[in-house]
C-alpha cells in the first residue's frame, strides 16, 4: 500500500487541537500521543541552560565598552546599554 503523503496542518482527532502532521504515522497531537504512551505532557520545555555571567567579567566589559573610552561612539554606547542591562537583570552580586 502506497498511500500519498502530505506534511501539512491537521486536527487531533482526540482533542480537537490543530497539530503539524509531518509524518505519516502521526494520527494524533503530540500531548495525545504522550498520554497514550503514559509519558507527561510536553508542557514545560527544557529552557537551554543559561550560564551567568561572571559578574566581575560584565564590571570589565563594562569598563572596556564605556563611551568614555571611545570618544562616546555610538557602538560603545549601545554596547553600554545592553551591558547595563544585563547587571540589572541580574542583580547585585
Ligand atoms: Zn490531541
Amino acid at each position: 500500500m502506497t498511500e500519498q503523503f502530505t506534511p501539512g496542518a491537521a486536527t487531533c482527532p482526540n482533542c480537537g487541537a490543530a497539530y503539524l502532521k509531518d509524518q505519516a504515522w502521526k494520527r494524533v497531537c503530540l500531548t495525545c500521543y504522550l498520554k497514550a504512551k503514559g509519558k507527561p505532557a510536553p508542557t514545560t520545555r527544557t529552557a537551554p541552560a543559561v550560564t551567568p555571567i561572571d559578574p566581575a567579567m560584565l564590571r570589565r566589559l563594562v569598563q572596556l565598552c564605556h563611551p568614555d573610552r571611545h570618544n562616546n561612539s555610538e557602538a560603545s554606547n549601545t554596547a553600554t546599554r545592553y551591558l547595563l542591562a544585563l547587571k540589572a537583570a541580574h542583580g547585585p552580586p
